[in-house]
């Protein structure tokens, strides 16, 4: 297979997969894919097994998780339009509004519609201001429990997400303890309650017990089924970037150009100014892996090698699943990298391929 290809390794998703099962066996919570993370549709057959269904940020994400991912589908958008929102009703099981205001606007067409408000405790985990969805005048749901109260009888549940990447067990714990402080008798006249994404426990050490027994107490103490939404916990570490060297030049250090991008192709190491990662990171040798497009700061990191780099040398950017594919573009009109998946037994097969024509119609 010709590089560069995003491989998405089954062997690799299944202890995510598993943890997410046993999550839900012991905790009594459901989970659902957030699409917006992570949309690669030919492993939806192998998520749904482990998991209850999707949800969205979009009319899109809400079709296609219709389409594609067996079971649930929940309807979120920051606002929808009113062209939308026949098609958003039409294909999912739960709308969630993001506003009093949007539920008031579509009260009737969603009559009869399991119906929710995204509300807005104030508090996250998140460290960057960009993708805090409780920074100053967050637009991110309601944030006052006297505004969502006249609104209560339309509604069977709120959507909270507050979490991100967050891998403190203690400190989520601390967070819903103050969620329900401040909404608990409005939590307790609802049927359900999505806690959202951003919880980090499939990670390494992740206390899962603790967890399950803490959304159990959660679902028991208000009388609600309690949903997660996890993306990036549901992936990590399950696909890698695979791309090759195409020149190597010294410049004070020794860089080496691949045939991808970090702009086009793992945008979020540009946007949070993170390093890719690679394996083994070891070796005598150090080089800077540099991206193809024009961009002067388009570089995957530093990293260490056993040999010098070359041209035709194959490296793999590892965790590459979340936030990437969704996120590709055809910015300097780079390739973009295949879609492949590895199965179970080992054997690879390209799921999806970009051709000129792919960069052509997105233009006109
Ligand atoms: C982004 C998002 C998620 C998924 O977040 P991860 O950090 O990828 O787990 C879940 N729910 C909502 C509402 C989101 O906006």
């Amino acid at each position: 297979m010709q590089t560069p290809y995003y491989l998405v390794d089954k062997s690799r998703l299944l202890p995510n997969m598993e943890k997410i099962a046993w999550l839900r066996e012991n905790s009594g919570a459901k989970a659902l894919l957030a699409l917006k993370c992570f949309a690669t549709w030919s492993v939806f057959d192998m998520m749904s097994e482990y998991m209850d269904g999707t949800t969205s940020s979009s009319l899109f994400e809400v079709k296609l998780g219709r389409e594609k991912f067996p079971g649930e589908t929940h309807a979120y958008s920051v606002a929808w339009a009113d062209h939308e929102i026949d098609e958003v009703l039409a294909n999912s099981d739960k709308v969630i509004f993001n506003t009093t205001g949007q539920l008031s606007r579509f009260e009737s067409e969603s009559e009869g519609h399991v119906r929710g408000i995204r509300v807005n405790p104030g508090v996250s985990t998140s460290e960057f201001d960009l993708a805090d969805p409780a920074r100053p005048f967050s637009r991110l749901g309601e944030h006052d429990p006297t505004v969502i109260e006249p609104f209560a009888d339309l509604i069977t549940g709120f959507m909270f997400h507050n979490n991100c990447e967050n891998a403190d067990f203690d400190r989520f714990d601390a967070m819903l303890g103050s969620i329900e402080q401040r909404f608990g008798h409005l939590i307790r006249a609802m049927d359900w309650i999505s806690l959202g994404g951003g919880i980090h426990f499939t990670g390494e050490g992740y206390p899962l017990d603790r967890l399950a027994e803490r959304l159990k107490r959660f679902a028991g103490e208000n009388e609600v089924q309690v949903y997660l939404e996890p993306g990036e916990a549901a992936i990590t570490k399950s696909t890698t970037l695979e791309v090759s060297v195409l020149d190597t030049l010294y410049n004070g250090k020794n860089l080496a150009i691949v045939d991808s991008s970090i702009e086009a192709h793992m945008l979020d190491l540009l946007i949070y100014r993170e390093s890719a990662k690679m394996e083994p990171d070891a070796g005598p040798e150090e080089w800077m892996i540099c991206g193809k497009s024009c961009l002067a700061g388009d570089i995957f990191g530093e990293f260490r090698f056993p040999e010098a780099l070359k041209p035709g040398d194959r490296l793999s950017v590892q965790d590459a699943a979340g936030y990437t594919m969704v996120k590709k573009n055809w910015f300097n009109g780079v390739k973009m990298p295949a879609i492949a998946v590895r199965e179970l037994d080992g054997s690879e097969r390209m799921v999806r391929d970009f051709t000129y024509e792919d960069f052509a119609a997105a233009l006109s």
